[in-house]
């Protein structure tokens, strides 16, 4: 009788199975336990990661946590052929070499609705005519009850007063004061810049409202009188203002916008066909339909001195320094591309503006001939004192684990959806499989997250692609994603009220510090899944299955962190529906959930107590 740990290192978990085995080779299984990673995965730094999670399987064991004398084997999984690398690239960008608009959400814009004039100084506003039509340009140095008055007194004497634009954050104090209401967009920073003298037009939405003549070229054209030519130019504008709650467009007969592409590089595939070249600005669907033609993939190159060549070199950097081999030894072995929004500052706006511009977030996989896990079976065995082996390939382990799974049987296909590669193999009738790992999981998801979303802490993104999402309504009710209402027995949180918030339990709710709507959020979060793992089981489905037919496959599993999820198993099942596939959600001998396949495998392909 010996007791056997399974631990599989992964990207992101680290889980352990732990069982004891007769000497008939019957397999008790004990406990499960898992703990996040330490350290870049196939690393020594794993090994503080694995003391903890086999230390708390060993605890739900009912022996001591530090015991780990208790444990007569560890099988580690043939882990790190792969690292991910995810990356966005930016390919559009938009530059305004003259002042031509500002669009920008002022927390409080005064007024309403829609102002069209010539732009005046506020210190010229006294020398203007009878009916003239004036936009009143008004700096930070005149205070707002000065700038009220004289506009008052302007429109008085007959000026044809129509909208203002002023640098201070008070446009609700002045729209108070004025003797007639009209559209006011206020903390605009870069005043000096607007150009005077000018046609503009002004537009404010009301509460809860986007603006939406200037968010339409041709409305836009209509104002100013554009011609077909001037209106194709104006449309980057009016694609920046889209969702604005007030804007200002002014129309430089000299101004020019424009989008412009960045060269974000070229990407190479060596295949045994030969090298493929395909330009990154080209789009995601181009990258992946050139890899799909490029098969086996030998090695993946970026052009250098470019954005893309750089991420491959750090790649390959980051690679050779862990397993000690030469850069010239490190092949990238698979890449997925999807294509983004990126919200990015607009050069040369007036008022901190923003527009969405088209990128590729690009995930990429190494794959290595020789592993570093003997190093880490090497450093763990030394720790801790316990004799380790290294088990099977991570993809063939996790098929028997998901094997465990009541109601399956060969031939069988899993999916293992983690947080760098997903993973796929196929089990034909006699115990054979083939396997494949690709890049792309989890973490691309969370990559395009915040990149769509302009996000910069990484937990809040994995809070947005882990829990569904909610309005809150009044301090009694919520209305839920999908539409339905929830109430409350309490009032709830007065600053959740309002606002967008993450339902992390049933009586947790955490508001998104974001302005978005729950809309945007919604489609961003659910459009970044679809890509990445749509994508993915699909491409990995097709290597594994026989004659590179989906439809071959009768059923697939699922398992990994990422198969826990609350909607990508439908995502993908209703995928792969479309092929006849039967698929779903893994339940790992009958307990674990999608969980511990990998660990589980390692045990199950112990044999014999040598
Ligand atoms: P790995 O094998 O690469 O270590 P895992 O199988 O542990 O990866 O999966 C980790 C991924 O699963 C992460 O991207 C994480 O965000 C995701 N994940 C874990 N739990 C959940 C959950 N409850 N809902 C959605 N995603 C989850
Ligand atoms: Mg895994």
């Amino acid at each position: 009788m010996a007791i056997v740990a399974g631990i599989d290192i992964g990207n992101s978990t680290t889980e352990v199975a732990l069982a004891e085995v007769s000497s008939g080779d019957g397999k008790t299984f004990l406990a499960s336990a898992l703990h996040p990673t330490t350290g870049l995965k196939g690393t020594v730094q794993n090994l503080r990661g694995i003391r903890l999670a086999l230390g708390k399987a060993i605890e739900a064991a009912g022996w001591d946590r530090g015991d780990f004398g208790k444990v007569d084997l560890i099988r580690l999984n043939e882990a790190a052929p792969v690292i991910g690398d995810v990356a966005m690239e930016t390919v559009t960008e938009t530059v305004i070499t003259e002042s031509t608009m500002i669009g920008h959400n002022p927390s409080t814009p005064g007024g309403l609705g829609i102002g069209v004039g010539v732009t005046v100084a506020y210190d010229d506003l006294r020398n203007q005519a009878r009916d003239e039509s004036v936009v009143v340009v008004i700096p930070g140095s005149i205070d707002f009850e000065a700038a009220a008055g004289a506009v008052n007194e302007a429109i008085d004497r007959g000026v044809n007063v129509k909208a203002l634009i002023c640098q201070n954050d008070d446009g609700v104090l002045i729209s108070n004061r004025l003797s007639r209401p009209l559209p006011i967009v206020d903390e605009v920073s870069a005043i000096d810049k607007i150009p005077l003298g000018m046609d503009s037009c002004v537009e404010v939405a009301g509460p809860g409202r986007v603006i939406e003549v200037l968010a339409n070229p041709y409305d836009v054209a209509t104002i100013f009188g554009l011609s077909p030519e001037e209106t194709k130019q104006i449309v980057p504008v009016t694609r920046a203002l889209v969702g604005n709650r007030s804007a200002v467009v002014i129309r430089t007969p000299m101004g020019e916008v424009k989008e412009r592409s960045i060269p974000a590089g070229e990407i190479s595939i060596d295949s045994p066909n030969g090298r493929k070249n395909v330009d990154v600005e080209a789009g995601a669907e181009a990258i992946m339909n050139l890899l799909s033609v490029c098969h086996p993939i030998t090695d993946i190159f970026g052009q250098p001195g470019t954005n893309v060549g750089g991420m491959m070199e750090r790649v390959r950097t980051t690679m050779a320094k862990l397993t000690g081999l030469s850069i010239a030894e490190i092949h990238i072995q698979d890449l997925l591309a999807v294509d983004t929004m990126v919200p990015q500052k607009v050069v040369g706006g007036l008022a901190g503006e923003f527009s969405q511009e088209n990128g590729v977030a690009l995930a990429v996989m190494v794959k290595t001939a020789k592993l570093p896990m003997q190093a880490v079976a090497e450093a763990v065995s030394e720790d801790i004192g316990i004799k380790v082996e290294i088990g099977g390939v991570e993809a063939d382990m996790a098929i028997r684990g998901a094997l465990t799974t009541p109601g399956t049987d060969r031939p069988i296909a899993i999916l293992d959806l983690g947080a760098g590669s997903s993973d796929a193999s196929f089990m034909k009738y006699d115990g054979s499989v083939e396997l494949i790992h690709l890049a792309g999981a989890g973490n691309m998801v969370n990559t395009v997250i915040c990149s769509e979303l302009g996000i910069e802490d990484p937990e809040l993104a994995e809070s947005i692609k882990r829990y569904p999402l909610c309005k809150v309504e009044s301090a009694y009710h919520v209305r839920q994603e999908d539409g339905t209402v929830r109430f409350f027995d309490r009032p709830l949180a007065p600053d959740l009220f309002g606002r967008v918030a993450l339902a992390i339990s049933d009586d947790i709710l955490q508001p998104i510090p974001l302005r978005v709507s729950m809309e945007k959020v919604r489609m961003v979060r659910r459009k970044a899944k679809k890509e990445v793992f749509v994508t993915n089981a699909l491409r990995a489905l097709e290597h594994v299955a026989p004659a590179g037919n989906v439809r071959m496959i009768d059923h697939v599993v699922l398992v990994g962190g990422s198969a826990k999820d609350f909607e990508i198993p439908t995502m993908v099942t209703d995928a792969l529906a479309r092929y006849g596939v039967v698929s779903g959600r893994g339940n790992v001998r009958g307990s674990e959930g999608p969980r511990n396949a990998v660990a589980t495998g390692l045990v199950l392909s112990y044999r014999g107590t040598s």
